[in-house]
């Protein structure tokens, strides 16, 4: 459930008519409900209700200032893959003490950064990785808490772009090395175990590769404790598939989920943490745009908006499913029309959807993509000099820009022509 509801005929972003955004931001923008991200947010929380648990939210899906505000003052950790990650976390307030750092290539500056700033774990995917943040944790004399990504040699069915948890993904250690790995991470004084890392990808929409992988982690935890490891901290990852579209399958519910890792690791008593990014931000979240032409083509009919796969690069990247709603709410009987919905850019990619069925519609007119929310205004680009996009908040009946529409003034100002050319 999402909070961009048609009323009297108009699309509302929670109390807000669209189109009255539209008319003081200009289009195309992005524009997020709090009142769904804060639902999103507090589903997976209750979830793991019983159980000592952080849901920290996966901020690569949506990483505005004011939106991890918003979750971290509920409570929310965050999961951080960057420095600038790290930095957007503490900038809306949230202690280190809730931050978790994952990713596959932690510079030795991100590590410094985080180790300085107040950090509760690192998630660490290599044994050079391991040496490394041993060497800064040393320099800094502090002890870096670790866990250690393990790669399961799970199939997450999900989409090849963002399926991470095959022994051929770049990601973790192999499941199999772990004692080794862990034995050698014991040995560096500069780090502390306290836990088992995973996240087998995103997207995925049924919960038996979750099951599988805790079932393995599960395992794991008992032999490494054997082993002398304090494994008291669990960190499944993210990955909870949302839908796309309303007819297709309905992805697990977070309930279900919460449920399934407490069955398969409650036993241990570690402290559970999760890593939801798309599931806490896609439907939370719209596109709107206006249609700048309608093009009669041989055979079909192109309308031409305003935004573009720099605006929105899923549907050219991941060959994503957006629904494309008008803002105006189509009345019964009315006409219809079959179109490929395209941007501007200058690249056949930039096709949103081919001969998809939906009301007539004419330039001028606005239209909404939703669940964009996840992997939306955080991948776009100004390819072809189309300057980033504003985003939104609302909260009732309430909105403000969160992140301004930059002039072209600006965009252009950040080059530098050299003195010498
Ligand atoms: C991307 C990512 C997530 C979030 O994935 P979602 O599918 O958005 O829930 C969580 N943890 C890690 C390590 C990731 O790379």
């Amino acid at each position: 459930m999402d909070h961009f509801l048609y009323r009297n005929g108009e699309l509302h972003a929670e109390d807000v008519p669209v189109r009255d955004i539209a008319a003081a931001v200009g289009t195309p923008f992005y524009c997020y409900s709090a009142a769904t991200l804060e639902r999103h947010y507090r589903l997976f929380d209750e979830a793991l209700d019983g159980t000592d648990h952080l849901v920290c939210y996966a901020i690569k899906a949506a990483s505005n200032v004011a939106i991890l505000k918003l979750l971290g003052d509920l409570g929310a950790g965050m999961d951080v893959v960057s420095g600038g990650e790290y930095a957007r976390a503490r900038a809306a307030g949230v202690p280190g003490e809730r931050i978790v750092f994952s990713g596959v290539g932690k510079t030795r500056d991100e590590m410094r950064i985080a180790l300085m700033g107040g950090i509760r774990q690192f998630n660490l995917e290599s044994e050079p990785e391991m040496e490394a943040l041993n060497a800064v944790a040393l320099e800094l004399g502090v002890v870096a808490p670790v866990t250690i990504r393990v790669n399961p040699d799970v199939d997450a069915q999900t989409h090849a772009k963002i399926a991470t948890g095959k022994s051929e993904n770049k990601f973790g250690i192999p499941i199999s090395k772990a004692r080794k790995v862990y034995a050698e991470a014991a040995a560096l004084p500069g780090l502390e175990v306290v836990g088992i890392d995973v996240h087998i990808g995103s997207q995925l929409t049924q919960l038996a590769p979750f099951r599988q992988a805790y079932e393995k982690v599960a395992v794991l935890a008992q032999e490494l404790r054997a082993d002398g490891h304090d494994i008291r901290r669990l960190d499944l990852g993210g990955g909870l598939g949302i839908p796309y579209t309303r007819s297709n399958e309905v992805p697990p519910l977070p309930s279900d989920y919460g449920a399934m890792i407490k069955e398969t690791l409650g036993h241990l008593g570690c402290e559970i943490e999760i890593e939801p990014g798309r599931l806490v931000a896609g439907n939370a979240g719209i596109m709107v745009s206006s249609v700048i032409y309608v093009k009669e083509g041989e055979g079909r009919n192109f309308l031409i908006l305003d935004a573009a796969m720099n605006d929105l690069v899923r549907p050219a990247m991941y060959d994503a499913h957006h629904d494309i709603v008008p803002v105006a709410e189509p009345v019964p009987g009315g006409e219809p029309a079959t179109y490929d919905i395209v941007g501007p850019v200058c690249e056949t990619g930039d096709t949103f959807a081919r001969s998809r069925e939906m009301t007539a519609m004419q330039q001028g007119d606005l239209v909404a993509f939703r669940s964009a929310g996840a992997y939306g205004a955080v991948m776009a680009s100004e390819y072809n000099s189309r300057p980033l996009i504003p985003e939104v908040l609302v909260r009732g009946d309430q909105f403000a820009v969160i992140r301004p529409r930059p002039s072209l003034e600006e965009m252009i100002e950040r080059d530098n022509i050299p003195s010498w050319l």
